[in-house]
């Protein structure tokens, strides 16, 4: 039966219970995430006005905050509405309004009580840090943080105050400084839940108790909180500042800034903190850097929404465990799936069954994990896996004929639907399905190196290949966690076409004896996550001679790059390249000044930005919009730039 104090509204859902608890429910409509737009903070206003009536005459004596999603409690503020927020006529009023209900929230005189499953993020994560007491579930899928200096921003609800009052400020920066999604154990240390809890089904019965015993979390202690001392803000302070200087710049990135100076300023009294937000956050909003990283964040979102409907893959096979197959093996197994790793002997299975274990080590808390993740990875140097495989992926040598021969014995042995792929970086795929009595169930499936940390994946598209087939691929990259981008079958793809050039026109300038320092400092003050000749280095020089020499360029034999390669200086891998390396970091010599550094990585970068606008002349990639994104994941190409054609489009590249 439903209790008389129902109310439904678009975004909640509030009733009370027999023993006076009111139970509050959020469920965005339409969407698989809920999040607080305005319309949302709106409707929260009326009943939280209801809230004040009922505890005043005693008809409610407390609220659990729950969500109906079962992706999560909340995502954060509706970012499809930061654009339209942008207006300085709108966004200090709306933001005022927030912290207006929030505080009304905390002022409440009956005991509010969040309780949290899945992902409490940004705006979802500071309503929970408005309510007296927080529960969480403590699972695989619970991830509690502060992502908006990803979107060039900082907390904009009282998140800043809040955070610091709870977790002190040490922690409560280093997380709203990195966008570091906590997992339940480490917001419990935090002080940013109260309690966990084993299952979603128990938030119901702990958030019960916590209003009839009317549970208040308690802010960090004073040794934490002594930090934002007069003795040791700026001290403080300045580490922080130290820290982010060394990832990102006050031009590109001003948002960390912003919100260390607040913290300078009023870190001592977080509800000092929560009033001066708002003016230190409506500049950020409508910057460039923000409006580029939305931008950023919505072409990504949209990779999520390729694929084809009901497409399921949990057997893949790898043939190649070098450098790339064995990685992309270790990553589908990290991902869930039951892979079988095949190569030439046991002997060459084996370093890459290792590294597995290390990354699986890295990733995983739990010892059982680790096991599990190995036993889902075998090794198969007979190629049992091919027939049962719903995926199968080659990665061994780059060379034509032995690629072929490999696709021409397997045809027969595959399952029907199931998806043939090449990692190939620079055979043409048409050329590879040759071999094949039906050329057109080949597609290409590129992964970057190394191959845990870049999330693009190429979907190749020969001539032969139907949306369907191409389609399935993407869904196969969405189901091991990448992102796909399309991308028809010509030389270089998209990411090492526009590359290539690049790293080349900053070899050619070392010849000529300009200093790898100073080209690699500027391209780093563009904005590029490192310069094209560590990065060479870091490629390998000969697979950047022979991706160089696939797309046409030339390197002449008597070059220092050719002499190099010649003298077994292959870059890092080798520990000396045009730098030496120590300890996998390239030993610099001193950076020559230069009037403007900026200037100089932007006639660097340019020969990137030229072929960007080729490739999607020439059809590559589909548009404009797949080409930045795909080029800002495959090379970190300046995101707060928006990509390359963005920036060429705004004068700044
Ligand atoms: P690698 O030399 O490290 O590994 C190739 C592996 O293939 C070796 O272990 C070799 O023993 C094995 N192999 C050779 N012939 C075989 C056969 N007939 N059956 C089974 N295994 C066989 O090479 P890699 O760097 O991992 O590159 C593999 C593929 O991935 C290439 O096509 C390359 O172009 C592509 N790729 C490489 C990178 C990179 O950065 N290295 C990036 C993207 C794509």
């Amino acid at each position: 039966m439903i209790a008389p104090q129902a109310t439904e509204t678009k975004h909640w859902s509030f009733h009370t219970d027999i023993e006076n608890i009111g139970w509050l429910t959020i469920n965005t409509p339409g969407a698989s995430v809920n999040t607080l737009s305005r319309e949302a903070i709106m409707e929260l206003e009326t009943l939280v006005a209801r809230f004040e009536d009922l505890a005043n005459s005693r008809e409610l004596v407390g609220v659990v905050l729950l969500s109906s999603k079962d992706s999560g409690f909340i995502a954060g503020a509706d970012v499809s509405e930061f654009d339209a927020m942008s207006d300085f006529s709108v966004l200090p009023e709306a933001l005022r309004r927030t912290h207006a209900l929030f505080s009304r929230i905390e002022n409440l005189r009956i005991p509010f009580v969040a309780g949290i499953h899945g992902f409490c993020l940004g705006g979802g994560l500071e309503l929970a840090l408005a309510c007296h007491y927080r529960i969480a579930v403590n699972d695989e899928k619970t991830r509690i943080g502060f992502p908006e200096v990803n979107l060039g921003i900082f907390p904009g609800f009282g998140g800043t105050g809040r955070s610091i009052r709870q977790a002190g400020p040490v922690d409560a920066m280093q997380i709203m400084l990195t966008g570091k999604m906590l997992r339940p154990g480490a917001a419990r240390g935090m002080n940013l839940v109260d309690k966990l809890v084993r299952h979603r089904d128990m938030l119901r019965w702990e958030g019960r108790k916590a209003v009839l015993q009317n549970r208040k979390s308690t802010p960090a202690p004073f040794a934490k909180r002594m930090m934002a001392g007069p003795l040791l803000r700026d001290y403080v302070a300045n580490k922080m500042r130290e820290e982010v200087g060394k990832k990102a710049n006050r031009v590109n990135f001003p948002a960390p800034y912003a919100l260390i100076e607040l913290f300078e300023q009023h870190g001592n009294d977080w509800q000092a903190m929560i009033r001066h937000e708002v003016d230190a956050f409506v500049p950020l909003m409508g910057s460039p850097t923000a409006t580029n990283l939305r931008r950023v964040f919505f072409l990504s979102e949209g990779l999520k929404k390729q694929g084809v409907k009901g497409a399921k893959f949990s057997r893949v096979h790898i043939i190649g465990a070098g450098v790339m197959g064995g990685d992309i093996a270790a990553w589908c197994a990290y991902r869930g799936m039951i892979v079988t790793l095949q190569d030439l002997d046991m002997a060459r299975i084996q370093p890459a069954l290792d590294r597995a274990k290390k990354l699986f080590q890295k990733r995983y808390k739990k010892k059982r994990e680790v096991d599990a993740a190995m036993l889902r990875l075998t090794s198969d140097p007979q190629g049992n896996g091919v027939s049962r495989a719903d995926v199968i992926i080659e990665a061994v040598v780059e060379k034509l004929q032995v690629k072929q021969s490999i696709f021409s014995g397997l045809e027969d042995k595959i399952k029907p639907g199931a998806i043939l792929a090449t990692n190939t970086s620079s055979i043409e795929l048409e050329r590879i399905a040759e071999a094949l009595k039906a050329p057109d169930r080949l597609i290409g499936l590129h992964f970057f190196n190394p191959v845990a940390q870049l999330p693009l994946v190429e979907v190749i598209k020969s001539k032969f290949n139907s949306d369907e087939a191409i389609g399935k691929g993407a869904s196969f990259a969405l189901a091991i966690g990448k992102s796909p981008v399309v991308v028809k079958s010509a030389p270089g793809f998209l990411v090492n076409r526009v590359l290539m050039p690049y790293m080349l026109g900053a070899v050619e300038r070392v010849e000529r004896g300009e200093s790898k320092e100073l080209l690699d400092a500027a391209a780093v003050a563009f904005g590029m996550p490192m310069g094209p000749i560590e990065l060479m280095d870091t490629v390998g020089l000969d697979v950047g001679k022979s991706v160089a020499t696939e797309l046409g360029h030339a390197v002449p034999e008597t070059s220092k790059f050719a002499r190099l390669i010649a003298e077994g200086k292959l870059g890092r891998k080798s520990g000396e390249g045009f730098y030496k390396w120590e300890k996998g970091k390239a030993i610099r010599g001193s950076t020559p000044s230069h009037p403007d550094l900026l200037a100089l990585g932007r006639e660097l970068v340019k020969p990137l930005v030229d072929t960007t606008e080729v490739v999607v002349g020439e059809g590559v990639v589909a548009n404009a919009d797949l080409a930045d994104i795909g080029v800002i994941m495959g090379t970190g190409f300046a995101p707060f730039l928006g990509g390359p054609l963005r920036a060429r489009a705004d004068g700044r590249a």
